[in-house]
């Protein structure tokens, strides 16, 4: 796919340019408890202000479901974003209207506004058009720069870029280059750690990538239905049996187009899930009791996953291989971190990963640095890494 970046937008000096970002951040009692995502946008933030644009940013907050709800105002950013800046950001009451045009056309070159929560409209989930066009109102160009909100068809994630002349800002297209070199047009072999707790959650993401992979190492609970649906003992562990078809039919899958499944040959069980909990090694295909849980992979399986690293080019990882909450069932996920990490670092490995927990896994393990790239994006990521298009992203495309 191609789409214009900054670089392609002329001359800005002067212009408007409206920028989507995602500042759905934490809040505890008014206060943002990470402030990540505002940091993500200020390289876009920045580039427009060198440039000469006055800056009007568009985010959403919670879920307002189309009305104004104070505790859901995005009033509270205001000051963070600013000393994040180190330049006054006015904030609009509102993303349409006199109030935006006030705030908008009192700005300076180079100067910054925070447009009050789209979703107080219900036209910004409806994605409707009259709405797109009151958005558009103020604006010379777009910009999005939220990939994490590009999974979904709103006025300002799609419609608007279909009314002004529309780009990608910085963290979009670092983005969007990331994930174009672990999957859309990846170094092979391609090898894919798919973890966490279900198949059910992940069936699509599953069915895509065993058409695309050379290899996929298949992880914590989501494991257990595979090893289950072999005839394999899982005692108390945490399955889905019924899911034991559709397990039989992703590795029958996989087996016809060339990628090859690499699920544990050794396990870590415990009868409690509680900190340093006692816990032993056994082989799959050892007998089990009935309060017997699956909670880690082995070191047999982690040096497999390891070795097979050693002979891939790129990796796309999403989910844990453990319930790495609870030391020290996090061995076999901070292990694999670790190693990917080395060789993401010593230029042998392209190295993207994504989605929540992974994101935790990978800070849990102190390796998120290293990757090539992490994406904080959650449901965006998710479908991108079953092959879905993204509205936000489709728009964009030239
Ligand atoms: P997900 O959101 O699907 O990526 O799942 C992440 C969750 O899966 C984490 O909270 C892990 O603790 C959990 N998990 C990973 N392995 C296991 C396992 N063997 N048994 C139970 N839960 C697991």
């Amino acid at each position: 796919m191609t789409f214009r970046t900054l670089d392609d937008a002329g001359p800005l000096a002067g212009k408007t340019a409206l920028v989507r970002v995602d500042f759905n951040v934490p809040m505890e009692d008014g206060r943002i408890t990470d402030d990540t995502r505002l940091r993500v946008a200020l390289p876009t933030i920045q580039k427009l202000r060198d440039a000469g644009a006055k800056v009007a940013l568009m985010a959403h907050f919670d879920r307002p479901k189309g009305q104004r709800v104070p505790s859901m105002s995005l009033q509270p950013l205001v000051r963070p974003l600013s000393d994040l800046l180190g330049a006054p950001v006015r904030f609009a009451e509102d993303c349409i209207g006199d109030a935006a045009k006030a705030v908008i056309s009192d700005l300076d070159a180079g100067g910054v506004a925070l447009l009050e929560n789209v979703r107080f409209h219900p036209g910004e989930e409806k994605n409707d058009p009259a709405f797109a066009r009151q958005l558009a109102e103020f604006g010379d160009i777009y910009v999005n720069d939220a990939f994490s909100a590009a999974h979904r068809a709103h006025a300002s994630t799609e419609g608007l870029a279909r009314l002004l002349p529309a780009y990608a800002g910085e963290s979009m297209r670092r983005e969007l280059d990331a994930l174009d070199a672990a999957l859309g047009n990846p170094q092979k072999p391609v090898i894919g750690i798919v973890g966490g707790a279900k198949v059910s959650t992940k069936l699509d993401l599953l069915k895509n990538l065993v058409g695309k992979l050379d290899r996929l190492a298949i992880g914590g609970g989501m494991a257990n239905t595979f090893l289950f649906a072999q005839g394999i003992d899982i005692g108390g562990s945490l399955a889905e049996k019924d899911m034991a078809d559709t397990a039989r039919e992703i590795m029958a899958e996989a087996k016809v187009k060339g990628c090859e499944l690499l699920l544990p040959v050794d396990l870590v069980v415990s009868t409690e899930v509680k900190p340093g909990a006692a816990s032993r090694t056994v082989k799959a295909g050892d007998a089990l009791s009935a309060d017997d849980k699956i909670l880690d992979a082995g070191p047999e399986t982690i040096a497999r996953l390891t070795a097979a690293m050693d002979a891939s080019k790129t990796l796309i990882w999403n989910g844990p291989l453990g319930v790495f909450e609870v030391p020290p069932f996090d061995a076999a996920t901070v292990a694999a971190a670790k190693h990917a990490a080395e060789l993401a670092k010593a230029g042998k490995l392209v190295a993207v990963a994504g989605g929540g927990d992974t994101v935790s896994a990978l800070n849990h393990a102190r390796k998120a640095d290293d990757m090539t790239f992490v994406s904080t994006a959650g449901g965006a990521f998710l479908e991108w890494m079953e092959g879905k298009p993204l509205p936000g992203v489709e728009a964009l495309n030239v």
